[in-house]
């Protein structure tokens, strides 16, 4: 399923103000809000496609990387591959709406997610840096990650409870979750359902809680996560690993784990978008003369050879021998920049030597008609 544009899904212009984007989401919560449409599928998919288009172009950084990338910087394949944007869920939508809709409109939402039925918990989402080298980036990587987060409780397994005898039907929305209140808003009197503010939604109050997690049903911990980083990632982008994020409370549904890529610089072999850029220093001999070089790729060496006469600043090019893109097929280059390594010491008998080729008609500067600038051959290989 492609993923639609951001743009496009709020209805504004790729200029619009942060002002504009609040005004047209608002717009888009309020005509799929869960609550006036439920049991609707397609309204709740739209108000979910909405809120996470806001929650990218909202966020400056998120938006300039959506500019540039589209989904991809995202990380946002859409559907499938493990990859998906702004991995939101109900909860975070509603979560957010305080700061769009302001004071007043909670209560007519509701804090929590209405619509009657008892709330789950929902464990914290998790964000993780991971590195990586060039040659990762080249075949993607298999990361083993030991993430310190919230796991269920040992002790009851979850529960919260020394054992289930302990739940007790709440008292004030019995056991229901959710309260019917009448609250006037801007748009009328409403009826809205709201969570039980006795047990928070969850239908039941413990009244033997468990000694290692005080009736949370989790505790500290850690797990050992492996995660497929595909090859061609960027700088920036973010893997969504569903579910394995903290632990809800007393077993409720785990939050997520957010990868961030971090490119590790190579030493020598510099990343410009696909291509690889390398810089080689020949002398002025081997300029002059030419020959065969060894240079450093992603994979290993290659031999490239020099023909005699070859300026500085000429680039080659190993064609394949750069990066894959993440989300399609064929690879970058490896590009070859050429400098001449200038003697910074010469003994008596080279300086000799020099001084007496200075002054033959060959050792003249002669550039050719036309040449082209640095900028002009760097535009030439950057563009293609
Ligand atoms: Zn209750
Ligand atoms: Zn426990």
């Amino acid at each position: 399923m492609a993923k639609r544009d951001y743009y496009e899904i709020l209805g504004v212009a790729k200029n619009a103000t942060a002002e504009e984007l609040k005004k047209a989401y608002r717009k888009r919560a309020i005509e799929f809000h869960p609550d006036k449409n439920p049991g609707n599928k397609e309204a709740e998919e739209k108000f979910k496609e909405a809120a996470e288009a806001y929650e990218v172009l909202n966020d400056e950084q998120k938006r300039a990387r959506y500019d540039r990338f589209g989904h991809q910087g995202m990380g946002g394949a859409g559907g499938g591959g493990g990859f998906q944007g702004g991995g939101m869920s109900m909860d975070d939508i509603f979560e957010n709406f305080g700061s769009v809709f302001g004071d007043g409109f909670e209560g007519f939402f509701g804090g929590q997610r209405g619509g009657g039925g008892k709330r789950q918990n929902v464990g914290g989402n998790l964000r993780l840096r991971v590195k990586m080298t060039i040659e990762d980036i080249a075949n993607g990587a298999e990361k083993k990650l030991k993430v310190k987060k919230k796991v269920k409780c040992t002790t009851c397994s979850g529960l919260g409870a020394k054992d289930k005898s302990g739940f007790k039907t709440c008292s004030m929305c019995n056991g229901a979750g959710s309260v019917r209140r009448v609250t006037n808003t801007f748009l009328g009197q409403m009826q809205t359902t709201t969570s039980c503010p006795q047990c928070h939604g969850e239908g039941s109050t413990i009244s033997n809680k468990c000694g290692s997690c005080h009736g949370s049903g989790i505790m500290d911990g850690e797990e050992l996560i492996s995660v497929n980083i595909p090859a061609g990632v960027v700088e920036g982008m973010q893997l969504n690993l569903s579910g394995k994020g903290n632990a809800g409370e007393r077993n409720g549904v785990n939050g997520d784990l957010f990868i961030l890529i971090e490119e590790e610089p190579h030493e020598i072999l510099k990343r410009e978008g696909n291509n690889v850029v390398y810089h080689l220093h020949i002398s002025f001999p081997e300029a002059t003369l030419g020959g065969s070089f060894e240079v450093p790729t992603i994979d290993g060496k290659a031999k490239i050879k020099i023909d005699p006469g070859t300026q500085a600043g000429k680039i080659l090019r190993l064609r394949g021998k750069g990066l894959p893109s993440v989300n399609a097929y064929g690879k970058g280059d490896q590009l070859i920049d050429i400098n001449v390594w200038t003697p910074q010491k010469v003994s008596s008998e080279e300086k000799a030597i020099l001084e007496k080729l200075a002054h033959s008609e060959n050792f003249k500067p002669n550039p050719l008609k036309g040449e082209k600038g640095f900028f002009e051959r760097m535009k030439e290989f950057f563009t293609e």
